[in-house]
């Protein structure tokens, strides 16, 4: 089996060639901003922050029992204290700890002047006031240390980072109210074709419901972007022309889709040659071979396919990448698994393809995938089923079911 497309007069840039050529073009967009905590979720942390106190500020209890001081503990002896008193999570303890007293203690609370010990209250008898403590009790135990987690001064979270639920449970327990994020990039996405019906239309002869600003949208949903949808372009070469002159002026980065191949009504590539300047056109991966890089002006350009199935994997395997450097993200590379492919796969040599598969574990553990079905790029089903791409290099031509494959499991935050 021969793959049409790698039949091309000039040569397919790869997929690692064309990452490159991305990642050396772009400069990540300036500018920040100021935003609460509430609103930082996803946001990327434009600088570090340091903390303002100790994490714990106060010597507190890991466990619910009793406080005592480490110098009243009997070594290697049962031992008795008196029980003089409660602390609890948010009220302390508002005495003095004597020797020979010991008080309940909550997990959270904080312990008295003295105390430097908590014993499970699992491992105590009581007698009344009496505490018995059993042989042998270590000293400092169950203790959360001022400062344990951080010292005041040092920092909570470098930068940059995209902040997650957790980041910001760690800058709230320091009390930050609000932090410097990066700007938010601007994205205006549009579709090309003469084919397209909006959502609502009746279908006539020779249209086709746009399903690509639906993915879109759902693909650029992060809370670091400002996206524009802006409709449906007709296959007019002057209407494309306008439309990308006057969204370059206003925006970080465009993305079309439809229009970039060959066909006589393709005009993504000639009018980004006029108005702009195209770093490459065409790339060796499959679905996802027309797939146009430039730039118009200040703004960045990417010509998608116009088949979904296409937009999807490209924009997964080369847009992203660069809209999170352009957000200044740090670069993390997707997650690659090993596993055992169920199905027979085909595959004809020439270009990296990206499959997609069914990724699950067995009661032994090992990963399985097999093939979500048909594969043609315009078969939204068998992606929209996927959790994973099936990673096939371009020399590749096929797989028996049980051999070994790489698989990228799908981004887990939608
Ligand atoms: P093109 O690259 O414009 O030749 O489009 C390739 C294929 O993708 C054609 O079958 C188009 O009808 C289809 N297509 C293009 N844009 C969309 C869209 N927005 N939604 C669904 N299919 C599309
Ligand atoms: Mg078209």
């Amino acid at each position: 089996m021969i793959d049409p497309c790698s039949l091309d007069t000039n040569p397919l840039l790869s997929l690692q060639e064309a990452l490159s050529r991305i990642k050396a073009a772009l400069r990540p967009v300036a500018g920040f901003e100021k935003v609460t905590l509430k609103s930082a979720l996803g946001r990327v942390l434009a600088q570090p922050v340091y903390s303002s106190v100790n994490i714990p500020h106060e010597r507190n209890a890991s466990m619910d029992g009793y406080a005592l001081a480490a110098g009243d503990i009997t070594p290697n002896q049962p031992f008795s204290l008196h029980l003089t008193g409660t602390s609890w999570a948010g009220r302390p303890f508002q005495g003095q700890l004597q020797p020979s007293q010991c008080i309940r203690i909550f997990t959270g609370a904080v312990l008295p002047e003295r105390a430097d010990t908590v014993v499970m209250q699992e491992h105590i008898r009581a007698d009344g006031q009496t505490i018995h403590f059993p042989a042998p009790t270590r000293p400092y135990q169950n203790v959360r240390e001022i400062g344990e987690e951080l010292q005041q001064g040092a920092c909570l979270i470098s930068s940059p980072k995209k902040l997650a639920a957790a980041d910001l449970g760690l800058l709230a327990s320091a009390g930050v109210y609000e932090i410097t994020v990066k700007r938010r990039l601007n994205i205006a996405f549009f579709s090309t074709g003469d084919e397209l019906a909006s959502i609502g239309q009746a279908l006539e002869s020779g249209k086709i419901y746009d399903s690509n600003r639906y993915i879109l949208n759902g693909l650029l949903a992060d809370p670091g972007y400002n996206m524009a949808d802006k409709g449906v372009i007709a296959d007019d070469r002057d209407k494309l022309e306008e439309s990308l002159i006057e969204a370059a002026k206003n925006y970080d980065v465009i993305i079309t889709t439809g229009g970039a191949s060959v066909g006589e009504a393709d005009f993504v590539k000639d009018v980004l040659a006029s108005c702009g300047q195209i770093n490459f056109w065409k790339i060796a991966m499959k679905p996802g071979k027309p797939l146009a890089f430039g730039k118009i002006g200040d703004c960045y350009f990417f010509g998608l396919p116009g088949n979904p199935v296409a937009v999807i994997a490209t924009f997964d395997q080369l847009v992203k990448p660069a809209l999170k450097q352009l957000a200044g993200e740090p670069f993390t590379k997707p997650l690659r698994l090993t596993a055992i492919c169920t199905s027979s796969l085909k595959k004809a040599p020439g270009r990296q393809e990206f499959q997609r598969g069914m990724l699950a574990q067995n009661d032994a553990g090992e990963l399985l995938v097999a093939s979500s079905g048909k594969q043609g790029s315009h078969l939204l089903g068998s992606i929209s089923r996927a959790n994973c791409y099936i990673i096939l290099p371009a020399d590749c031509t096929g797989i028996e079911a049980g051999e070994q494959v790489i698989v990228e499991p799908f981004s887990l935050f939608v």
